[in-house]
């Protein structure tokens, strides 16, 4: 009989069943601690819940507050002595210690335009994400084509950054937090060049911050762009198809659907993947709005192309037309990342090399392992020393960089 993954394991708390149960099942907080201005609403809205780091592991994670689901949770948090540590409760038993992260200092500053940093920008774990361009696209259209499960439209995001808004912010992120890398996201847009407004930022993000730096991307219609978008210095793009299944993608993502369709999401990622020379490429999915089976057919999918699967857990939003939608179970979603890790380490790729990146919103592909069984996860261990081997590379090449930034612009 081969043992599953568990929360507890031999006693001792598997740190990425806990992430991902967290997810599934939220966290009841003191509303001190929502109006403290730590829960945050902002980009597309997975990051609107709490932000915590489990302090054994060093992992982070968003918490869901806000949505009726977490208002049930068997989780909640107690004070504990020490300044911003907490004590996890589950089921009003002591669980593990979690710090609350504090409000960067670095979000009270304003940039020269005046911009308070954090409408710039926001800390989701380690790294900066920022919004940036116009609306998306499907917000803006009359008929109704914002994704179900997006609450961008809610959540009050500037529209209106300038790059060197974001260059300032990222500077004064990697000053404080000692951050690697920027994550840049624009929503759907489908009009022809859309992508040239993004190119000046990222090159100016490799020169003037010395960060990797990850964007997210509609499928373009002209291949030479993503060429473009990898001279400008982007290590990482993302799109984001969120289902396999083409009922299910064209319910849940009307606009996506009438603009570019799910075809052609598989062909951009496909190309980024094989053709273009990124460090990497990434697919985005939603698990919880499809059969669990769809969203595994898709990492198939994926990790045969080269790309690297972004699972998020779905978080029915409050004010989205999926609010009153349940978040899947942990236990059907234990199988979808541990399979997450099976394929990515089965086809070779590059999972958790990103220096000093630790992601609140999602499982990282690398975090995926504990969801294996015990017994599984032992196997992949020289995987892994190779894995931190070209992370300690990568970081020193990071460090040069920001060094050569920095004397360019002190
Ligand atoms: S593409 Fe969909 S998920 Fe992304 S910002 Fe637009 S409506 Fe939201």
């Amino acid at each position: 009989m081969r043992l599953g993954p568990a929360l507890i394991e031999g006693g001792r708390l598997n740190p990425g069943y806990l992430k991902l149960d967290l997810y599934c099942r939220g966290l009841r907080v003191a509303p001190d601690l929502v109006d403290a201005g730590l829960v945050r609403r902002v980009r597309a809205g997975l990051g609107s819940g709490l932000e915590l780091c489990l302090s054994d592991s060093g992992m982070y994670v968003n918490a869901p507050v806000h949505e009726a689901f977490a208002h049930s949770s068997p989780y909640a948090l107690r004070a504990s002595s020490q300044t911003g540590s907490y004590d996890l409760l589950r089921d009003g038993r002591a669980l593990a210690r979690v710090a609350v992260a504090p409000a960067p200092r670095f979000y009270g500053r304003r940039t020269t335009s005046g911009k308070r940093m954090d409408t710039i920008g926001t800390i989701q774990g380690t790294y900066l994400g920022i919004y940036y361009g116009g609306l998306c696209a499907n917000w803006k259209a009359p008929s109704e084509d914002a994704c179900r499960f997006c609450g961008l439209g809610h959540s009050g995001e500037r529209t209106n950054k300038t790059a060197q808004d974001v260059i300032e912010t990222a500077l004064a992120a990697r000053e404080e937090l000692r951050i690697t890398f920027v994550h840049v996201n624009g929503g759907f847009d489908d009009r022809e060049g859309y992508v040239h407004r993004f190119l000046p930022l990222m090159r100016r993000l490799r020169d003037e911050t010395g960060l990797l730096s990850g964007l997210q991307l509609p499928p373009l219609a002209d291949p030479a762009a993503y060429h473009a978008i990898r001279e400008a210095g982007v290590n990482n793009v993302s799109l984001c198809f969120e289902l396999w299944n083409d009922e299910a993608f064209t319910h849940a993502c009307p606009g996506k659907a009438r603009r570019a369709g799910l075809d052609r999401y598989r062909e951009s990622i496909s190309y980024c993947a094989r053709d273009v020379g990124f460090d990497t490429t990434n697919g985005e999915l939603i698990a919880g709005l499809e059969d669990p089976a769809a969203s595994m057919a898709a990492i198939d999918w994926l990790t045969d192309v080269g790309a690297i699967p972004t699972v998020c857990v779905f978080r029915p939003l409050v004010g989205t037309p999926l609010e009153n939608r349940q978040p899947p179970r942990t236990e059907e979603m234990v199988p979808v990342f541990a399979h997450t890790y099976r394929r990515c380490i089965e086809r070779g790729l590059p999972i958790g090399v990103a220096p000093d990146l630790r992601v609140s919103i999602v499982l990282t592909p690398d975090e995926c392992r504990w969801l294996l069984p015990p017994s599984e996860r032992e196997r992949w261990k020289l995987r892994r020393l190779k894995h931190a081997a070209m992370r300690r590379a990568l970081g020193w090449r990071v460090r040069r960089r920001v060094r050569k930034s920095r004397a360019v612009s002190p």
